[in-house]
């Protein structure tokens, strides 16, 4: 059994605090005491893929859990009354410092990502992104470094994420 599914981690009606808070099959749980109706949907989160003049993609280190250490692409959850592209344009300059010129959107994948130990399902959305310049540039925020990687040096092992796996195959395969 997976432990950070919100069938198994979402105990109680948020509500009133009813324990008859039951799961349903289309992902939404209903209360029995108060009628509550609660659905977890997918959350959105977005993705940038850079490329330096040589060509290379530009890949995040995490710096931190869920798979802290791992490749990533520069990127992070679309927050409450947020576009898409003001997400995107806000995690790369949170992240590395890079200021993004222009962009067009590229593939949308779904992912799992479980963090304090609960699952959230997103709608991970990738754009194509060209950057001022590199000038500057510096890991931070929730990142630990970066690197600049020929279409033939990726080590998919090394990557977190289906969604992003699967955006940077693409990508390289356009
Ligand atoms: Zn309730």
């Amino acid at each position: 059994m997976d432990r950070t599914e919100p069938n198994i981690v979402i105990r109680y009606c948020p509500r009133c605090g009813s324990p008859h808070f039951l799961p349903q099959k289309d992902h939404s749980f209903k209360c029995g005491s108060c009628e509550f109706h609660f659905f977890t949907n997918s959350a959105a989160a977005v993705a940038a893929l850079i490329i330096n003049e040589k060509k290379e993609l530009l890949l995040t280190v995490r710096g931190i859990e869920p798979d802290k250490g791992m490749l990533d692409l520069p990127g992070g959850f679309v927050e409450r009354n947020e576009s898409a592209e003001e997400a995107l344009i806000r995690e790369v300059r949170e992240e590395l410092g890079l200021e993004i010129e222009d962009y067009r959107y590229f593939v949308s994948y779904p992912n799992e990502y479980v963090f304090s130990g609960f699952k959230v399902y997103t709608t991970d959305l990738a754009f194509i992104c060209t950057v001022r310049d590199f000038q500057g540039m510096k890991a931070q925020d929730d990142i630990s470094s970066f690197v600049f990687i020929k279409k033939e040096d990726v080590d998919y092992s090394k990557i977190s994420g289906k969604s992003i796996r699967r955006m940077v195959q693409d990508f390289f395969n356009s």
